[in-house]
């Protein structure tokens, strides 16, 4: 396992590649647990050459507060890595991403994804921030697939529309979203949940299933889906719902009526926590939980 911390020595080492075979690539924020281990080891079984990124990016935080209260353990997440087989673990440094004088980001401009938070604020800066590092992590890393979880439904539907405009030669591959064996989904900043935080938790991925319940049920009006999700959500004082959403699974658009490939989203405070997670109907009895 060879980690570089060097922008140029990340360029050279890719540049070599070419002759290497395909090459697969995990990028994530670090603090890493088994939704990471889980890209890594996809990418390793399935291309001659796996890397994997650990960049806490500051330009996609809403909230400077969120960026420095970020988690971060490089031993620890060096010593996960090194039980997966990656080849390269990129950790390049802020400074270098971001130089004095840097000035160029990439910037979607119609916005699917723009579900907004509860304080309406800001997501064109986390569209912007995951357009820009991502595109400067595709140019450093040279990968023909990239490794993304489900559960971050805008970043895929971001890194999608970059993909497609800027005409970026990479085949994306989206795993299912790994979870505690209660349903909720692992993250980095779980741990931050105290315990009575932890068990009202649940309550996110219990209303993702009550909506699967409806359509189960054969209900297909978005509204009376949305609704029941609610309702369930607020039964748990702690939890902080930011929004519950009821939309197409690539555009992230409002769908007027339930139908395969649609998305079920939810979003929410606990504590200082910000928790995202959905489903998808692929119809009939196929779901992607
Ligand atoms: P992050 O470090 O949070 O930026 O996530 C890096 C990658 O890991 C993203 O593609 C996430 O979707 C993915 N990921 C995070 N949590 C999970 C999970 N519980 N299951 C599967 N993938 C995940």
């Amino acid at each position: 396992m060879r980690i570089i911390h060097n922008l140029d020595e990340m360029t050279e080492t890719a540049r070599g590649w070419l002759a290497g075979g395909s090459v697969g690539f995990v990028p994530t924020m670090g603090f890493l647990h088994q939704g990471h281990k889980t890209l890594v080891q996809a990418a390793h079984q399935e291309c001659e050459i796996s890397v994997a990124s650990i960049f806490v990016n500051p330009v996609q935080f809403e909230e400077s507060e969120d960026l420095i209260r970020y988690p971060r353990d490089l031993s620890r997440d060096l010593q996960l890595l090194s039980t997966t087989s990656v080849d390269v673990v990129f950790v390049p440094r802020a400074e270098e991403i971001y130089p004095a004088g840097f000035s160029t980001f990439v910037m979607p401009t119609s916005s699917p994804w723009a579900v907004q938070s509860a304080k309406g604020a800001g997501s064109w800066i986390y569209a912007r921030g995951v357009a820009t590092i991502i595109t400067k992590l595709f140019q450093l890393v040279r990968p023909d697939v990239a490794y993304f979880g489900q559960k971050n439904a805008q970043q895929i539907a971001i890194v999608r529309q970059v993909v497609r405009d800027l005409n970026i030669d990479v085949g994306l591959r989206i795993l299912p979203t790994v979870r505690e064996s209660d349903g909720l989904a692992l993250g980095s900043r779980n741990h931050f949940l105290t315990q009575l935080e932890r068990r009202a938790a649940r309550v996110l991925y219990r209303a993702l299933l009550a909506g699967k319940a409806l359509v189960d049920g054969n209900v297909r009006n978005p509204a009376e889906i949305e609704k029941a999700m609610i309702d369930l959500v607020v039964t748990e004082p702690v939890v902080n719902l930011d929004y519950v959403k009821v939309c197409h699974s690539d555009t992230l658009s409002a769908v007027d009526t339930i139908l395969p490939g649609t998305m079920f989203m939810i979003a929410a405070h606990i504590g200082k926590v910000h928790f995202i997670d959905n489903i998808i109907w692929r119809g009939g009895t196929n779901w992607l939980l």
